[in-house]
């Protein structure tokens, strides 16, 4: 889904929801997020798009806002926590692959077209200045082993972390909401991540949390953590251990960019994933709860999961 079909969806599908902006893109494109607020006291915040290629998951994200309007009586009765959808975190790259340099402003041709290695950006995966956006977090930065120096169509780290206004709106966002869950869509593979040096104390409840998405939609749960570095879903980890997955969609055989003709099969395996939310905040919960009992009984002093 490009830019422009995103924000008619939004204008036309959010009546039980709250859109707002959490910041620009690059080239000054409004980065838009959806509430849901079923006046829980946990949130969860599900992005996608952060690789500009990986547009399908805008599709797929807008498809799972639309069922939560539906079902959104059903949601609350079941205890879902409120839910924050960024459909779209890298406007500008996914505008890029669907239009390339016409999207872009004239002053920026030259550029683009140089990291690009020609006109066809339609397997353009970085941000408008060439960084790849998801690896541009403040998680053992620059250690990836595919990770690039200079500015790229994909796998620029930036110039330094958290360089970029994407990626410092929804770092931004997650600090003020402070998420129990947080999930990273992405193409392809249909494969979960969900490790990135977790903390010893976390590492179990991570792995049930993951476990309990990947059964659901029948993806493999994959270690990548040696060899990426500098994603959301590291950040998330490392910086306020919270479970995080990337969930990629889409079978491994596809090629990139996914298409939208193969919307329907992604939709039917994550269709119950925002059901799957209160089955992931009660392990959270469950967890919490023991590990205050067991320091009680120690007398420990230690703090969990701050709000
Ligand atoms: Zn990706």
């Amino acid at each position: 889904m490009d830019y422009n079909t995103l924000k008619e969806f939004l204008n036309n599908n959010t009546k039980r929801s709250k859109i707002f902006i959490i910041g620009e893109s690059v080239f000054k494109r409004p980065i838009y997020a959806v509430k849901f607020n079923f006046s829980s006291k946990n949130t969860v915040i599900i992005q996608g798009a952060i690789h500009a290629r990986e547009h399908i998951t805008t599709s797929l994200i807008c498809m799972l806002i639309k069922d939560t309007e539906r079902d959104f009586n059903k949601l609350k009765t079941m205890g879902v926590p409120n839910i924050i959808f960024v459909p779209m975190v890298n406007p500008d790259g996914v505008e890029l692959c669907y239009s390339g340099l016409k999207s872009a402003p004239k002053e920026s041709w030259k550029f683009l077209k140089n990291i690009n290695g020609g006109t066809d950006f339609s397997l353009y995966k970085a941000n408008a200045r060439g960084v790849d956006l998801n690896t541009n977090f403040d998680a053992k930065w620059g250690t990836g082993v595919e990770n690039k120096t200079k500015p790229s169509n994909n796998g620029f780290i930036g110039n330094s972390p958290m360089s970029e206004p994407e990626v410092k709106a929804l770092s931004l966002l997650t600090s003020q909401e402070k998420p129990i869950f947080t999930i990273s869509y992405h193409s392809k593979g249909q494969e979960i991540y969900y490790q990135f040096f977790n903390k010893a104390e976390n590492i179990k409840r991570d792995g049930r949390i993951a476990k309990i998405i990947a059964k659901s939609l029948r993806y493999k749960v994959v270690n990548t953590e040696k060899v990426s570095a500098g994603g959301y879903k590291d950040w998330c980890v490392e910086r306020y251990s919270i479970p995080s997955v990337t969930i990629e969609v889409g079978k491994d055989s596809l090629r990139h960019p996914v298409q939208e003709s193969e919307i329907s099969q992604i939709y039917k395996r994550n269709k119950n994933i925002i059901r799957l939310l209160a089955k992931v905040q009660k392990e959270f919960e469950d967890d919490r709860t023991r590990k205050v009992y067991e320091r009680s009984n120690k007398g420990s002093k230690e703090r969990t999961f701050e709000r």
